[in-house]
């Protein structure tokens, strides 16, 4: 029940931060396996499979993972007692636990949260949204929280080692400053910006940013990013965030 392939080299444009990332997935609806296992190679993880909690046990047992994509409707243990087993487990306790939770189920969502998961993404998902989390999920339990080095997200590509940015492989002509500003976005997709905290991040770069100036560095980069302007959000009263 183990796959483990590398497709990183078949994509040019896949990040180095997700080579030989392990992510275990374990879900008994063939389809919902298929579709993120595809979804994880294309974006240049090893992946293993699992369609049941037993299953799952044996896998993490040979190789840890480094995060699981875990369904909570399993035939035998369910996903919240396996998220709680790993939990419970020295050697476990800090693995990275995305569940897969029902549509509308909020009770699913409260009881994996309190098993332990560290997020959750409900039935129906894209796998865009749920790809994200997974790299965000990564990002945060690596520790370091630094931005990694290629970002690709529906189109938009922000390479932090090239300092390059592309929409639909057309590259943007930014400035450092609006360039740091889309990275710092594109780092955590979904996550809130608070203006302050745009400042403090972008303000180690030596450009004079006010309060101000960052809603007028927004708008002049949204103009640049043209179709995918509308990724970066207005969060009102709060900030901005890339919505993917
Ligand atoms: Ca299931």
């Amino acid at each position: 029940m183990i796959e483990a392939v590398n497709a990183a080299g078949d994509h040019g444009t896949l990040g180095t931060d997700t080579e030989d990332k392990l992510v275990l997935v374990v879900e008994d609806e063939e389809d919902i396996q298929q579709m993120v296992c595809y979804n994880l190679l294309r974006n240049g993880y090893l992946v293993a499979s699992a369609t049941s909690g037993e299953d799952a046990l044996g896998l993490i047992e040979k190789r840890r993972p480094d995060l699981v994509v875990l369904d909570i409707m399993l035939p035998g243990i369910s996903g919240l007692d396996l998220c709680r087993m790993l939990r419970k487990d020295k050697e476990n306790s800090g693995l990275p636990v995305i569940l897969l939770t029902a549509r509308g189920e909020d009770n699913d969502v409260v009881a994996g949260l309190d098993a332990g998961a560290d997020d959750y993404v409900g039935k129906p998902f894209s796998p865009t949204v749920l790809m994200a989390r997974v790299a965000a999920l990564l990002r945060r339990s690596g520790g370091r929280g630094e931005a990694a080095g290629v970002i690709n997200i529906e189109g938009l590509l922000v390479d932090s080692n090239r300092h390059l940015a592309e929409v639909d492989g057309e590259e943007l002509d930014l400035t450092p400053t609006e360039f740091a500003l889309l990275l710092l976005f594109a780092s955590r997709p979904g996550w809130v910006f608070s203006r302050d905290q745009i400042i403090e991040a972008v303000r180690g770069h030596g450009y004079a940013v006010t309060s101000r100036s960052v809603d007028v560095q927004i708008f002049g980069l949204r103009k640049k990013m043209g179709r995918a302007s509308r990724m970066v959000e207005t969060v009102r009263g709060i900030g901005y965030r890339l919505v993917v």
